[in-house]
């Protein structure tokens, strides 16, 4: 019986722990989104251009209008979420 007790006790403490862990890495990740919004595009490895096999001639890469950065993804809900915020905030009446 007192090995059911303790079982069930350290199941509930390694939930705990994991989610205190998931929390500690969201917010590392979303800090992370706020000071480095963009990350190099992946379809041109952030050179934003595809150089013909000859060397001589390049097209602008279509995915990231040939800047060569993106917005990750947290920073694009993170962006999502403050508009949203800021439209309903303009919507209310005062
Ligand atoms: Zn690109």
């Amino acid at each position: 019986m007192t090995l059911i007790t303790a079982t069930a006790t350290a199941t509930g403490s390694s939930t705990a722990s994991a989610l205190v862990f998931a929390l500690v890495l969201g917010a590392g990740y979303l800090a992370a989104c706020v000071i480095w919004p963009f990350c190099a595009c992946r379809h041109c490895g952030g050179t934003g251009r595809f150089v013909s096999p000859t060397g001589r001639a390049w097209r602008s890469c279509p995915h990231c209008a040939g800047t060569g950065a993106k917005l990750r993804l947290g920073r694009r809900i993170y962006n999502h979420l403050k508009h949203t915020q800021d439209r309903d905030r303009t919507r209310r009446p005062r």
